[in-house]
Protein backbone atom coordinates (compact mmCIF):
# COMPACT_ATOMS: atom_id res chain seq x y z
CA UNK A 1 0.00 0.00 0.00
CA UNK A 2 1.25 3.52 -1.06
CA UNK A 3 1.52 5.84 1.77
CA UNK A 4 2.28 10.05 2.03
CA UNK A 5 4.63 11.06 3.98
CA UNK A 6 3.44 14.18 6.07
CA UNK A 7 5.84 16.60 7.65
CA UNK A 8 5.69 17.26 11.33
CA UNK A 9 4.40 20.52 12.09
CA UNK A 10 7.36 22.69 13.49
CA UNK A 11 5.04 24.94 16.41
CA UNK A 12 5.02 24.02 19.83
CA UNK A 13 1.80 22.08 19.42
CA UNK A 14 3.72 19.59 17.24
CA UNK A 15 2.41 16.58 19.18
CA UNK A 16 -1.09 17.93 19.03
CA UNK A 17 -1.28 18.95 15.25
CA UNK A 18 0.61 15.81 14.45
CA UNK A 19 -1.99 13.82 16.22
CA UNK A 20 -4.54 15.78 14.47
CA UNK A 21 -2.38 15.05 10.61
CA UNK A 22 -2.62 11.80 11.27
CA UNK A 23 -6.37 11.08 12.13
CA UNK A 24 -6.90 12.84 8.47
CA UNK A 25 -4.32 12.88 6.93
CA UNK A 26 -6.96 10.85 3.98
CA UNK A 27 -8.93 14.34 3.73
CA UNK A 28 -5.45 16.63 3.80
CA UNK A 29 -5.12 18.81 0.21
CA UNK A 30 -1.75 17.79 -1.68
CA UNK A 31 -0.31 20.12 -1.11
CA UNK A 32 0.56 20.07 2.66
CA UNK A 33 1.84 16.73 2.26
CA UNK A 34 5.38 16.04 0.61
CA UNK A 35 6.36 14.99 -2.88
CA UNK A 36 8.00 11.70 -1.26
CA UNK A 37 6.42 8.40 -1.39
CA UNK A 38 6.88 5.65 0.91
CA UNK A 39 5.47 2.38 0.64
CA UNK A 40 4.51 0.15 4.01
CA UNK A 41 2.69 -2.94 4.46
CA UNK A 42 -1.03 -2.10 5.24
CA UNK A 43 -2.27 -0.29 8.31
CA UNK A 44 0.96 1.35 8.84
CA UNK A 45 2.05 4.81 8.09
CA UNK A 46 5.51 6.56 7.56
CA UNK A 47 6.24 10.13 8.77
CA UNK A 48 9.01 12.51 8.38
CA UNK A 49 9.74 15.52 9.72
CA UNK A 50 11.10 16.58 6.13
CA UNK A 51 10.44 14.85 2.92
CA UNK A 52 14.73 15.39 2.48
CA UNK A 53 17.55 16.72 3.97
CA UNK A 54 20.81 17.86 3.73
CA UNK A 55 24.42 17.36 5.28
CA UNK A 56 24.53 17.68 8.74
CA UNK A 57 20.88 17.27 9.39
CA UNK A 58 18.27 15.29 11.24
CA UNK A 59 15.49 13.81 10.12
CA UNK A 60 12.63 12.80 12.83
CA UNK A 61 10.95 9.38 11.58
CA UNK A 62 7.50 8.35 12.32
CA UNK A 63 6.00 4.56 12.10
CA UNK A 64 2.28 4.25 13.38
CA UNK A 65 -0.34 1.50 13.00
CA UNK A 66 -3.97 1.15 14.66
CA UNK A 67 -2.39 -1.78 16.91
CA UNK A 68 0.61 -0.48 19.26
CA UNK A 69 4.13 -1.45 17.57
CA UNK A 70 7.09 -3.09 19.09
CA UNK A 71 10.36 -3.90 18.45
CA UNK A 72 10.52 -1.25 15.46
CA UNK A 73 13.76 -1.37 13.83
CA UNK A 74 15.51 0.44 10.96
CA UNK A 75 18.33 -0.02 8.23
CA UNK A 76 19.60 3.60 6.59
CA UNK A 77 23.09 4.44 4.70
CA UNK A 78 24.18 1.42 6.01
CA UNK A 79 23.71 1.51 9.67
CA UNK A 80 20.59 0.18 11.92
CA UNK A 81 18.55 3.16 13.20
CA UNK A 82 17.24 2.77 16.97
CA UNK A 83 13.99 3.15 17.80
CA UNK A 84 11.95 4.54 21.11
CA UNK A 85 8.54 5.20 21.91
CA UNK A 86 7.23 8.29 23.26
CA UNK A 87 4.78 8.09 26.44
CA UNK A 88 1.62 8.97 25.71
CA UNK A 89 2.59 8.65 21.50
CA UNK A 90 -0.31 6.21 21.05
CA UNK A 91 1.91 3.47 19.81
CA UNK A 92 4.01 4.95 17.38
CA UNK A 93 7.85 4.44 17.51
CA UNK A 94 10.25 7.22 16.36
CA UNK A 95 13.73 7.08 15.24
CA UNK A 96 16.63 9.71 14.69
CA UNK A 97 18.28 9.69 10.90
CA UNK A 98 21.39 11.51 10.82
CA UNK A 99 22.97 12.89 7.88
CA UNK A 100 27.00 13.45 8.37
CA UNK A 101 28.68 16.43 7.51
CA UNK A 102 30.62 14.64 4.84
CA UNK A 103 27.73 12.56 3.84
CA UNK A 104 27.72 12.65 -0.20
CA UNK A 105 24.32 13.82 -1.69
CA UNK A 106 21.80 11.53 -3.34
CA UNK A 107 19.04 8.88 -2.64
CA UNK A 108 19.49 6.82 0.12
CA UNK A 109 16.78 4.12 0.90
CA UNK A 110 15.11 3.74 4.52
CA UNK A 111 14.43 0.32 5.66
CA UNK A 112 11.97 -0.06 8.41
CA UNK A 113 10.50 -3.57 10.01
CA UNK A 114 8.85 -4.80 13.25
CA UNK A 115 5.69 -6.38 14.71
CA UNK A 116 2.37 -5.24 16.26
CA UNK A 117 1.75 -6.08 19.44
CA UNK A 118 -0.50 -8.91 18.42
CA UNK A 119 2.28 -10.29 16.21
CA UNK A 120 1.26 -9.23 12.87
CA UNK A 121 4.88 -8.50 10.98
CA UNK A 122 5.14 -4.59 9.59
CA UNK A 123 7.64 -2.72 7.04
CA UNK A 124 8.08 0.45 5.55
CA UNK A 125 10.33 1.87 3.10
CA UNK A 126 11.02 4.96 1.33
CA UNK A 127 13.93 6.58 -0.58
CA UNK A 128 15.32 9.95 1.14
CA UNK A 129 16.83 12.53 -0.96
CA UNK A 130 20.23 14.37 0.85
CA UNK A 131 21.27 17.58 -0.64
CA UNK A 132 24.61 19.25 -0.26
CA UNK A 133 24.78 21.46 2.71
CA UNK A 134 25.99 25.35 2.02
CA UNK A 135 28.53 26.40 4.58
CA UNK A 136 30.72 28.85 4.48
CA UNK A 137 34.25 29.34 4.37
CA UNK A 138 36.24 30.86 6.99
CA UNK A 139 39.76 32.00 7.52
CA UNK A 140 41.26 32.17 11.07
CA UNK A 141 44.46 32.48 12.46
CA UNK A 142 45.79 30.37 15.25
CA UNK A 143 48.97 29.36 17.71
CA UNK A 144 51.18 27.87 15.00
CA UNK A 145 51.49 24.55 17.57
CA UNK A 146 47.86 23.95 16.34
CA UNK A 147 47.77 23.99 12.82
CA UNK A 148 51.43 22.61 12.67
CA UNK A 149 51.44 20.14 15.59
CA UNK A 150 54.81 18.15 16.53
CA UNK A 151 55.01 14.78 15.82
CA UNK A 152 54.09 14.04 19.62
CA UNK A 153 50.86 16.23 19.68
CA UNK A 154 50.06 14.78 16.04
CA UNK A 155 50.02 11.11 17.84
CA UNK A 156 48.40 12.38 21.07
CA UNK A 157 45.30 14.46 18.71
CA UNK A 158 45.41 11.20 16.53
CA UNK A 159 44.65 8.81 19.75
CA UNK A 160 41.95 11.13 20.96
CA UNK A 161 40.45 11.34 17.53
CA UNK A 162 40.10 7.44 17.30
CA UNK A 163 38.65 7.46 21.03
CA UNK A 164 36.13 9.48 20.48
CA UNK A 165 35.17 7.44 17.21
CA UNK A 166 35.23 4.56 19.14
CA UNK A 167 32.46 5.92 21.94
CA UNK A 168 30.36 7.08 19.17
CA UNK A 169 30.49 3.33 17.60
CA UNK A 170 28.88 2.30 20.76
CA UNK A 171 25.05 2.74 20.92
CA UNK A 172 23.55 2.38 24.11
CA UNK A 173 20.20 0.46 23.98
CA UNK A 174 18.29 2.23 26.21
CA UNK A 175 17.08 5.54 25.91
CA UNK A 176 18.30 7.63 28.74
CA UNK A 177 17.17 10.97 27.67
CA UNK A 178 13.72 12.06 28.56
CA UNK A 179 11.69 14.69 27.05
CA UNK A 180 12.83 18.10 25.57
CA UNK A 181 16.67 18.80 24.71
CA UNK A 182 18.26 21.55 25.44
CA UNK A 183 20.87 24.27 24.52
CA UNK A 184 23.16 24.24 26.77
CA UNK A 185 23.76 27.66 27.97
CA UNK A 186 20.81 29.68 29.82
CA UNK A 187 18.82 32.42 27.83
CA UNK A 188 20.73 31.35 24.32
CA UNK A 189 18.69 30.03 21.27
CA UNK A 190 21.25 30.12 18.52
CA UNK A 191 24.65 29.31 17.75
CA UNK A 192 26.80 29.62 14.41
CA UNK A 193 29.92 28.40 12.44
CA UNK A 194 28.44 24.80 12.18
CA UNK A 195 30.05 22.90 9.03
CA UNK A 196 32.18 25.97 8.57
CA UNK A 197 35.13 24.61 6.44
CA UNK A 198 37.78 26.18 7.83
CA UNK A 199 40.84 27.64 6.41
CA UNK A 200 43.55 27.77 9.48
CA UNK A 201 46.71 29.77 9.06
CA UNK A 202 46.41 29.69 5.21
CA UNK A 203 45.61 25.65 5.51
CA UNK A 204 42.23 23.91 4.68
CA UNK A 205 41.26 22.50 7.89
CA UNK A 206 38.38 19.88 8.76
CA UNK A 207 34.96 21.13 8.79
CA UNK A 208 33.62 22.17 11.70
CA UNK A 209 31.78 19.84 13.64
CA UNK A 210 29.90 21.53 16.19
CA UNK A 211 28.12 24.70 17.09
CA UNK A 212 29.93 27.67 18.73
CA UNK A 213 28.50 29.59 21.38
CA UNK A 214 30.61 33.02 22.37
CA UNK A 215 29.92 33.40 26.12
CA UNK A 216 32.33 35.48 29.05
CA UNK A 217 34.13 32.60 30.79
CA UNK A 218 32.73 30.78 33.32
CA UNK A 219 29.53 30.99 32.01
CA UNK A 220 27.67 27.69 33.34
CA UNK A 221 27.32 25.27 30.75
CA UNK A 222 24.50 22.96 31.18
CA UNK A 223 23.65 19.51 30.29
CA UNK A 224 21.53 19.49 27.23
CA UNK A 225 19.49 16.34 28.39
CA UNK A 226 19.88 13.14 31.11
CA UNK A 227 22.44 10.82 30.41
CA UNK A 228 25.95 9.45 30.95
CA UNK A 229 29.38 10.71 31.24
CA UNK A 230 32.16 9.00 28.62
CA UNK A 231 34.54 11.50 28.45
CA UNK A 232 35.10 14.29 30.69
CA UNK A 233 39.49 15.82 30.73
CA UNK A 234 41.24 17.51 28.60
CA UNK A 235 42.00 16.68 25.14
CA UNK A 236 44.49 18.73 22.33
CA UNK A 237 41.94 20.59 20.04
CA UNK A 238 38.97 20.80 22.81
CA UNK A 239 40.16 21.36 25.39
CA UNK A 240 38.86 20.75 28.52
CA UNK A 241 35.91 18.55 27.16
CA UNK A 242 32.77 16.45 28.08
CA UNK A 243 30.90 14.01 26.28
CA UNK A 244 27.37 12.66 27.43
CA UNK A 245 26.01 9.68 26.54
CA UNK A 246 21.80 9.82 25.96
CA UNK A 247 21.20 6.86 24.82
CA UNK A 248 20.36 5.09 21.55
CA UNK A 249 23.27 6.12 19.71
CA UNK A 250 23.36 10.45 20.60
CA UNK A 251 26.06 11.28 22.28
CA UNK A 252 26.67 15.66 23.05
CA UNK A 253 30.18 16.76 23.48
CA UNK A 254 30.95 20.44 25.36
CA UNK A 255 34.32 21.76 24.29
CA UNK A 256 36.76 24.29 25.88
CA UNK A 257 35.36 24.60 28.97
CA UNK A 258 37.74 26.27 31.57
CA UNK A 259 36.64 23.76 34.36
CA UNK A 260 35.10 20.47 34.13
CA UNK A 261 32.65 19.81 37.11
CA UNK A 262 31.85 16.22 36.54
CA UNK A 263 33.57 12.84 35.74
CA UNK A 264 33.48 9.76 33.61
CA UNK A 265 30.36 7.70 34.91
CA UNK A 266 28.41 10.62 36.63
CA UNK A 267 25.16 10.19 35.38
CA UNK A 268 23.55 13.51 34.55
CA UNK A 269 20.28 15.23 34.74
CA UNK A 270 18.78 17.63 31.69
CA UNK A 271 20.35 20.95 32.68
CA UNK A 272 22.53 20.00 35.47
CA UNK A 273 25.70 22.00 35.47
CA UNK A 274 28.55 19.78 33.95
CA UNK A 275 31.49 22.65 33.60
CA UNK A 276 31.90 26.60 32.90
CA UNK A 277 32.96 28.18 29.71
CA UNK A 278 36.47 28.74 29.05
CA UNK A 279 39.03 29.10 26.02
CA UNK A 280 41.06 25.84 26.60
CA UNK A 281 42.23 23.88 23.70
CA UNK A 282 42.49 25.23 19.94
CA UNK A 283 40.31 28.72 20.17
CA UNK A 284 40.36 32.27 19.17
CA UNK A 285 38.65 33.29 22.54
CA UNK A 286 36.25 32.19 24.82
CA UNK A 287 33.18 30.11 23.86
CA UNK A 288 31.12 26.80 24.11
CA UNK A 289 31.40 24.26 21.40
CA UNK A 290 28.42 21.88 21.62
CA UNK A 291 28.66 19.19 19.27
CA UNK A 292 25.89 16.34 18.56
CA UNK A 293 26.41 12.70 17.03
CA UNK A 294 23.82 10.42 16.01
CA UNK A 295 24.83 7.17 15.48
CA UNK A 296 27.92 8.44 14.27
CA UNK A 297 26.53 11.32 12.33
CA UNK A 298 28.05 14.49 13.04
CA UNK A 299 24.67 16.87 12.34
CA UNK A 300 23.88 20.13 13.80
CA UNK A 301 22.94 19.98 17.44
CA UNK A 302 20.19 23.09 17.65
CA UNK A 303 18.23 20.48 15.11
CA UNK A 304 17.72 18.05 17.97
CA UNK A 305 16.18 20.80 19.92
CA UNK A 306 14.05 21.67 17.69
CA UNK A 307 13.08 18.17 16.64
CA UNK A 308 13.04 17.08 20.32
CA UNK A 309 11.99 19.90 22.05
CA UNK A 310 8.25 20.20 21.86
CA UNK A 311 7.63 16.75 23.37
ZN1 LIG B 1 33.77 25.17 17.76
Amino acid sequence: MSVRIVPFARKPSACLAFAILSATSALLPASALANEAGECTPGTELHLSAPESSQGSLLLVEVKNAKPLTEVQGEWNARSVPFWQEAGNSGGERGLLGVDLEQSPGKYELKLSGQTANGERISCSASLEIRAGHFATERLHVEKEFVEPNPEQIKRANEERQRLRDIFDRVTPERLWNGKFRVPLDGVTTGGNFGRRRILNGQPGSPHGGVDFPAVAGTPVHAAQRGRVVLAEELFFSGNTVVIDHGLGIYTFYGHLSEIDVKAGDSLESGQVLGKVGATGRVTGPHLHWGLTVERARVNPLQLVKLLGNE
